[in-house]
């Protein structure tokens, strides 16, 4: 017998006709996230196996409950047998050191070639449980534990533990797609619920120096590192918005200043999302939130591009997102005070109810397409991935 981590797919296992693309890129997924580690990875189309020394086990646990489309972390013992009375020594064994007073058997036999069913399964092991524990009952309403029995083809497994996984679909399975990734409290949280959809991000951000300092740009990395501790390796393109900002605010009416700002922005992460093909644009608006975020204006701005914008946080509060940021790790890097490129140029009045013709207008007073061809021709991009040096040691 030995001690195996089995892993469970949950929903992944409704999508019939791409269950291969599905379980490759879990495997991918979470053979990259234990690349320190020594695992050895098995799977078919129920189950993963994975298999680690003692050392390595808390380590790959701990990583194994990052990882999108795993939904339930089983620690198991595997026999290399089907026979009941190889199970019941088993059995004998596994619960001799764990300790409770009620307890229930649940069986699950995907050999049918075994004579047995199921209820006689677990009724034969819950004898031997009674048999071999003192003071303890079968409940199977409440009971304290639920021990396990698997029997599959070749192999059979016992266990009581398990673990939730964060779910999801494995990133990647989904496509690609750019994240708006500020220095705030939201965006970091929508890249996370789009790489739980299976999406694979990239992020663009928007700085302006020298109005922005290069610790904002060193925070909007380490938020980057965090999304991708979640099996994402990120592609972070850094854009310099500075010459369009400030064209923008010589130029404009005030009252205008955000709204025209962020048409810019949309349509440098749509011309950049289609060079690297992502297909959708992502970001952490939130309905309502700041004038930017009412509806006249999300309309008015997402009119420049023609991509599916997805905003995860649409309908979320900001105290359900601030619980979430904490969640995922990224809350503590978010709140550091340095300045956003939106911050700086914010007007004492800006339009709620932005009008589609007067953007137009107004973006004839600049020369915006010149100014967007140098934004994206001068970006550059950066690889994140989650083991690089912790910029916030530099914060
Ligand atoms: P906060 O948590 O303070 O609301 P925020 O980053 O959400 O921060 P908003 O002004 O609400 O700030 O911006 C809405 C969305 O636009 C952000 O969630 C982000 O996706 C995108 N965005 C804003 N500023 C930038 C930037 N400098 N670079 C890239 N994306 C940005
Ligand atoms: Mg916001």
């Amino acid at each position: 017998m030995k001690k195996i981590i089995i892993i469970k797919y949950g929903e992944m296992t409704t999508k019939k006709d791409n269950i291969g693309l599905f379980l490759r890129t879990l495997k991918d997924n979470i053979a990259k996230k234990l690349a320190k580690e020594e695992v050895l990875i098995s799977y078919d189309s129920g189950r993963m196996f994975i298999e680690t020394t003692e050392d390595h086990y808390q380590k790959v646990l701990e990583k194994l409950q990052k990882i999108f489309g795993i939904h339930e972390i089983v620690i198991g013992y595997e026999l290399n047998s089907i026979d009941i009375e190889d199970l019941k020594e088993a059995l004998k064994e596994v619960i001799e050191p764990i300790s409770f007073h009620t307890f229930k058997i649940e069986t699950k036999r995907s050999n049918k070639k075994i004579a047995l069913k199921s209820p006689e399964i677990s009724k034969i092991l819950g004898g031997v449980v009674l048999k071999n524990k003192e003071n303890v009952k079968v409940d199977v309403h409440h009971p304290e534990i639920v021990i396990h029995a698997e029997i599959r083809l070749e192999k059979s497994y016992l266990y009581f533990e398990t673990i939730k996984g964060i779910g999801g679909y494995p990133v990647g399975t989904l496509g690609k797609g750019i994240l708006m990734l500020s220095g705030g409290i939201d965006s970091p949280v929508a890249g996370y619920l789009a790489m739980k959809r299976g999406v694979k991000i990239e992020a663009i951000y928007f700085e302006s120096p020298p109005h922005t300092s290069e610790k904002a740009k060193n925070k909007v990395e380490s938020l980057a590192r965090i999304l991708a501790s979640y099996n994402n390796d990120i592609k972070l393109h850094i854009v310099k918005f500075t010459d369009i900002q400030e064209a923008i605010y010589k130029n404009i009416p005030h009252e205008y200043l955000i709204t025209i700002m962020r048409r810019m922005m949309y349509r440098i992460s749509a011309l950049i999302a289609k060079n690297n093909n992502c297909k959708i644009i992502v970001n952490g608006e939130s309905i309502g939130q700041v004038a930017s975020q009412t509806l006249t204006s999300m309309n008015a701005i997402n009119r420049v591009v023609n991509l599916p914008v997805i905003r995860p946080l649409a309908c979320f509060d900001k105290l359900e997102i601030i619980d979430l940021a904490k969640k995922i790790g990224s809350f503590e890097t978010s709140i550091l005070p340095y300045e956003d490129c939106c911050t700086i140029f914010v007007p004492d009045h800006p339009v709620i109810n932005p009008n589609i013709s007067k953007c137009e207008e107004y973006e004839q007073l600049i020369p915006y397409e010149d100014l967007i061809y140098q934004a994206i021709k001068t970006h550059e991009i950066i690889h994140i991935t989650e083991n690089d040096k912790n910029y916030q040691d530099i914060l």
